[in-house]
């Protein structure tokens, strides 16, 4: 089965995309559960936090970075970044993909997660 955000990551499927730097996008997510709901995404495919490898890690480092630039390029003063790991962990795509979640000032009342 195709995976979703490798097609997002080559551009073969339609995403909004805020953020693009050569190893990572990030991309607003399609059903926020935040009034600024990002998820930052390494093109390439690792399938969940558990998957990470030895070679990854400066990759993982570029995700945390790019997730905070993102938020404060939204203007996010805090904001919760949320790596679900496994079907058990509530991680739905199986591309590790990680949440930026914030806003709440924005739209009181808004649900956090
Ligand atoms: P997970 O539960 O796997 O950590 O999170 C997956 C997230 O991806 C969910 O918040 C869901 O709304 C989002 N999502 C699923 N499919 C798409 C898509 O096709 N486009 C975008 N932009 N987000 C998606
Ligand atoms: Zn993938």
């Amino acid at each position: 089965m195709e995976c979703i955000f490798c097609a997002i990551a080559a551009h073969n499927k339609e995403a909004e995309i805020v953020f693009e730097r050569n190893e990572v996008l990030v991309i607003k997510d399609i059903h926020p559960k935040a009034p600024i709901h990002l998820l930052v995404i390494p093109k390439k495919h690792i399938a969940s936090a558990d998957a990470i490898c030895e070679e990854d890690r400066s990759l993982i480092a570029e995700v945390i970075l790019v997730a905070r630039d993102a938020a404060q390029n939204a203007g996010l003063g805090g904001y919760k970044l949320v790596l679900n790991v496994g079907r058990e962990g509530g991680q739905i795509i199986d591309h590790l993909h990680l949440h930026v979640l914030g806003g709440w000032d924005r739209a009181p009342g808004a649900v956090a997660v």
